[in-house]
């Protein structure tokens, strides 16, 4: 599947709706992630037969409740992997960027055609794959189980090359968000700290520096991107968001906003 040319379509679902099948609420708790991910290959699967030309859905959700109303400046890591709703001003915003999401890798043993996909997570270092299947398979044939567990450990390297033309990126753009604070009286009032946020796809570029939005977003714990050592454990807080809303309220005015073009972390 070719990838530049694919186009995207965001699918809509209602909060209510996942909620009322008893088997999908099981996953909205702490692995929405995950739900996120699988519910989106099953709906490009589903409906990859109808598809004249190559596009892709992106499963956004929408119609979240005031139970899920948070406030950023209120988050703290217990808050990870959880759902909330919150209602910001976008301060700042990167360029457009790109990650790998998927990598396609084929082996480059002799007479051997497996190919393996891997998908890759934004901002991690990329995965290989592991040991190819099928030279596996070869080097073992023939052997009795015991020697084929004992002969596994010692398989020689596998070595790979990336097929640039399945690859997959993503488009992701850095969002610094505040709170809002309405207030009919006067001016609004901002939140005290500036967070990021991660929007992809057709999110990208949507949504200018002084936008109000309400973002539904997953809080997600992410490396601090200019760590000088391997193993910090230092963690940010990023918030993945799933979901966008326009609010429509009249925002009167800020006074002293201070409009970045970095990511907060920064
Ligand atoms: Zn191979």
């Amino acid at each position: 599947m070719s990838t530049c040319e694919e186009e995207i379509f965001s699918f809509e679902v209602e909060w209510n709706d996942l909620c009322a099948d008893p088997i999908i609420q099981g996953y909205l708790g702490d692995s929405l992630d995950h739900f996120m991910t699988i519910a989106e290959t099953v709906l490009n699967d589903r409906f990859l037969h109808f598809m004249q030309r190559p596009c892709r859905l992106v499963l956004r959700l929408n119609g979240l409740t005031e139970d899920h109303k948070r406030k950023l400046d209120s988050l703290r890591m217990r808050d990870r992997r959880k759902l909330f709703t919150f209602d910001t001003l976008v301060v700042g915003r990167t360029p457009p960027l790109g990650y790998l999401q998927r990598a396609s890798y084929a082996c480059a043993a002799k007479g051997c055609d497996y190919i393996g996909q891997i998908d890759q997570r934004l901002a991690r270092q990329r995965e290989s794959p592991g040991q190819c299947p099928k030279c596996a398979e070869r080097y073992l044939a023939g052997l009795e189980p015991e020697e084929r567990e004992m002969a596994k450990r010692y398989l020689p390297r596998p070595s790979y090359r990336m097929v640039d033309e399945d690859l997959r990126y993503i488009d992701v753009q850095y969002l610094s968000v505040m709170d809002v604070n309405p207030d009919s009286e006067g001016p609004w009032s901002l939140g005290d700290h500036v967070w990021t946020a991660v929007v992809d796809e057709d999110f990208v570029d949507a949504y200018p520096v002084g936008s109000l939005v309400r973002l539904h977003a997953s809080v997600q714990v992410d490396h601090l991107p200019e760590r000088t050592f391997d193993k910090d454990t230092r963690r940010v807080m990023v918030l993945r968001v799933e979901g966008i809303e326009m609010l429509d309220e009249p925002a009167t005015h800020f006074d002293e906003v201070t409009w970045t073009s970095e990511p907060a972390w920064r």
